[in-house]
């Protein structure tokens, strides 16, 4: 009994020593950096779900994370050792509170500055631009978007993309990239053929800081000081819904610039987007939550090449070109959940990748125009990438009103892949090289087939699509409408008449394009054994029938079946004597 008390006493006194020691940690700032060892990438993925991971050294099996006061306990908790990182203030970050100066794009400017650059760009070009504050942060900064586009008051049937940066507020590179980017769109559209052409068939969002209270934790007149996580000491690159984790993966409530940024998403219909961090430089693609690959895995490692690529051939040698030469799968990385990536691309059916663009966080302001011309070309190829792949409109073949209609790649999509036509009817499909089929869904509509889509990289096929309403009767109509198989005639046949032929009838849906469909008709026998083919054709919308000869066939049942891509329909028939 009294070595239990004692050995009772030794375990609270050491749980007290513990949890005196984490709070000493965060008197200063609410979140530490700490380094810890692990011994492979499985303990890093549970790891990696209760600290936020940074950096990862693989060979010495040692990694650098952030973690708040909560977070370090359950590390502690669950018994692993970390040794604490101090932080260090960086030296010598220029702020100005000069707009003019501000717009060289070489100093951070203060908050309120930010403020004044990003509405003075809506009053100096109302026809392109306009800037909201969509809500406020958890200290009550203002989450500001940029929508740029030609007729920018007026919503018009275009892709949408979406740039957002600095959810981590100390990695600042992208915030000013952004601000950057916005000026450059705007001062060279009446000159530059590139700009011109974003700027005219894309409606883009731009918000250059996602989490302002991070980056001036410091206060308003300066990002030293800045943070990684928001002002309640959450990390935002973890706070949003998981594909495989569900909701509140981090267990934390959704913070009010993830609500946001949720409500965002919903109110929009991004086709690809990216968020911009720092402390690393690479370009990291989907998915972060499971080992998975995304369906369009070619594609993103296209995308991503390219992205890096082009920063590498205008950048000092080295320069994104870590892992496989500047790109990585985010799980091969390490597996992150409640990421921002993967909730777009799952739950929004839109493309966004993680671009790292800079090894430094905090860079110093005479490393913001350098990084810009690394990149800028980069950031300009990723937006017009949405332009291509497969493109096009969808309408109400009887009103021409636009359709929101799910856009599915026959045998090619899944885990969300599929994407939708916005109100005004647009969609887009960015794709890697190849020949697709489609379907194209819409309640109250015939749903529809698009064989033999053919897409080259860095083009674009535009297709203009009409759905018929389902209250059109096939009848009313002199065209056929939907795929339709009819029953035999006569049925039963006899193979020994004298007329052994028998009629099968059928028809291919009238399209918009006057598409040719690849078409079989082929007979089973009750063994599911192929008998015959009928037809194997490529076919124009209309009407059809062949003669099936009985003459040679043993009486019983058969059956036969009209196949187009995911299309199919079987009948019965029956052979006598
Ligand atoms: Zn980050």
């Amino acid at each position: 009994m009294v070595y239990l008390k004692l050995f009772l006493l030794i375990i609270l006194f050491q749980i007290n020593i513990v949890s005196q020691d984490i709070s000493s940690f965060f008197k200063e700032r609410g979140e530490i950096k700490l380094k810890f060892q692990f011994m492979d990438k499985a303990e890093l993925n549970t790891i990696s779900k209760i600290i936020s991971i940074d950096e990862i050294d693989f060979q010495n099996h040692t990694a650098i994370a952030y973690s708040n006061q909560k977070q370090l306990t359950k590390f502690i908790e669950l018994g692993y050792d970390f040794s604490p990182i101090l932080y260090e203030q960086p030296k010598g970050i220029l702020t100005t509170n000069n707009i003019e100066e501000a717009m060289e794009w070489d100093v951070y400017p203060t908050y309120e500055t930010y403020v004044s650059i990003m509405q003075q760009f809506a009053t100096d070009y109302p026809s392109l631009c306009q800037v909201y504050s969509l809500g406020t942060s958890t200290e009550g900064r203002e989450m500001l978007f940029a929508k740029i586009s030609d007729n920018v008051s007026q919503t018009e049937a275009e892709p949408q993309f979406f740039y957002t940066s600095t959810m981590h507020g100390d990695e600042t590179t992208g915030y000013i990239l952004m601000l950057h980017l916005i000026d450059y769109l705007l001062e060279n559209y009446r000159t530059n053929a590139t700009v011109r052409n974003l700027v005219n068939n894309l409606e883009i969002w731009i918000n250059p800081l996602a989490n302002p209270d991070g980056t001036y934790a410091g206060g308003n007149n300066t990002v030293l000081g800045a943070t990684r996580y928001n002002a309640n000491w959450v990390d935002l690159n973890r706070n949003f819904p998981d594909p495989q984790d569900g909701i509140h993966p981090d267990g934390e409530v959704y913070q009010a610039e993830t609500l946001l940024m949720m409500e965002f998403a919903e109110n929009h219909d991004f086709v690809m987007s990216a968020n911009f961090h720092g402390g690393s430089e690479v370009i990291n693609y989907p998915w972060d939550t499971w080992y998975e690959r995304h369906p369009d895995d070619n594609w993103w490692q296209f995308v991503s090449h390219e992205y890096a690529d082009t920063a590498q051939e205008y950048s000092p040698s080295g320069y994104m070109s870590d892992f496989n030469d500047g790109i990585t799968n985010g799980y091969d990385w390490y597996e992150i959940a409640g990421g921002r990536q993967d909730f777009m691309n799952y739950f929004h059916h839109c493309r966004e990748m993680t671009a790292e663009i800079s090894n430094i966080k905090l860079v110093d302001e005479s490393q913001l125009l350098p990084h810009w011309e690394y990149n800028y070309r980069s950031l300009l190829n990723y937006m017009e990438q949405s332009l291509m792949g497969i493109q096009g409109i969808i309408r109400d073949s009887v009103t021409n009103e636009p359709i929101v209609a799910k856009i599915t790649v026959i045998n090619h999509d899944e885990d969300s892949s599929e994407v939708y036509s916005n109100a005004m009817g647009r969609f887009s499909r960015p794709i890697y090289a190849g020949n697709y089929s489609i379907k194209i869904e819409a309640s109250g509509y015939y749903t529809k087939i698009i064989n033999g889509i053919e897409v080259a990289n860095n083009e674009q096929n535009y297709l203009e699509i009409n759905l018929i309403p389902t209250y059109v009767a096939v009848e009313d109509e002199n065209k056929p409408l939907e795929f339709k198989l009819l029953q035999n005639y006569p049925n039963p046949i006899s193979k020994n008449a004298n007329q052994s032929n028998t009629k099968i009838k059928f028809v291919i849906p009238f399209s918009a394009n006057n598409e040719i469909t690849p078409i079989k008709v082929v007979v089973f026998n009750t063994l599911g054994e192929k008998i015959r083919e009928l037809v194997n054709n490529s076919l124009s919308a209309g009407e059809y029938e062949v003669n099936f000869n009985v003459s040679n066939l043993p009486s019983g049942v058969y059956f036969y079946q009209l196949q187009s891509g995911q299309y199919f329909d079987t009948k019965k028939i029956i052979i006598c004597d």
